[in-house]
């Protein structure tokens, strides 16, 4: 995984950043070190109209439906200058506690896109669940994609592309550890025990489920 603060790579047990020195306390002292309640799709800076609110919320659907273990989440956010919206998504999907996410889906198996609509950017964090089959390259392959769409403003269209682009990556990560499962699994080095407490990519305490998922669920 990279640090949220200077995106060099660090690893995935490291209670802080061998580089900078980040640690999940540095993200509460910008953003808040309470849990916050939200849904899993906000849109705080009011972009989406009326008419697309349905349809992102059965995009979110269609992801659930897909990946029965697994959610997503969008945040629509109108920020300051000099927010990294990059360790802002990690704040918050540590910090989320989602009221319309099924308690079977914690905040590890979650996927959160941040929007940054004022500077048409966007970045994608995910829990730990989601090492084995999701990365850098990929993520911002998802987001690239979706990039024309974000600069037009069209954020319905730029989270669609996103997600589904994010669902091809998960199901070829699927096959690959259903064909080879200590490899794939393995890659990420997952030691429950290692990983439960201040991991940096460590997700809230509430979220927190005994054992880590061993794979990711897709009905086809
Ligand atoms: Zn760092």
């Amino acid at each position: 995984m990279r640090c949220p603060r200077c995106v060099q790579k660090i690893h995935l047990a490291a209670t802080s950043c061998p580089h900078c020195g980040f640690t999940v306390e540095h993200a509460d002292e910008l953003f808040g070190d309470q849990d916050v309640s939200l849904q899993k799709f906000s849109d705080p800076a009011g972009v989406l109209r009326m008419k697309e609110r349905k349809p992102m919320r059965k995009l979110m659907e269609r992801f659930e439906k897909r990946f029965p273990q697994l959610f997503v989440s969008v945040y629509l956010g109108a920020f300051e200058e000099m927010t990294s919206i990059r360790q802002f998504g990690f704040w918050l999907l540590n910090r989320a506690a989602f009221s319309d996410v099924d308690v079977n889906r914690p905040n590890e198996n979650g996927i959160l896109i941040v929007v940054d609509v004022t500077a048409k950017t966007a970045g994608v964090t995910y829990g730990y669940s989601l090492l084995p089959y999701l990365d850098d390259e990929s993520t911002f392959d998802a987001l690239s994609a979706a990039h024309p769409y974000l600069i037009q403003g069209e954020f319905l269209q730029a989270i669609d592309l996103t997600i589904r682009k994010l669902e091809t990556t998960l199901k070829k990560g699927w096959r690959r550890a259903k064909r080879n499962p200590e490899k794939v699994l393995g890659e990420i080095g997952q030691n429950p025990v290692a990983r439960t407490k201040a991991s940096l990519k460590g997700v809230r305490v509430g979220n927190k489920i005994s054992e880590p998922r061993e794979k990711v669920e897709v009905r086809e």
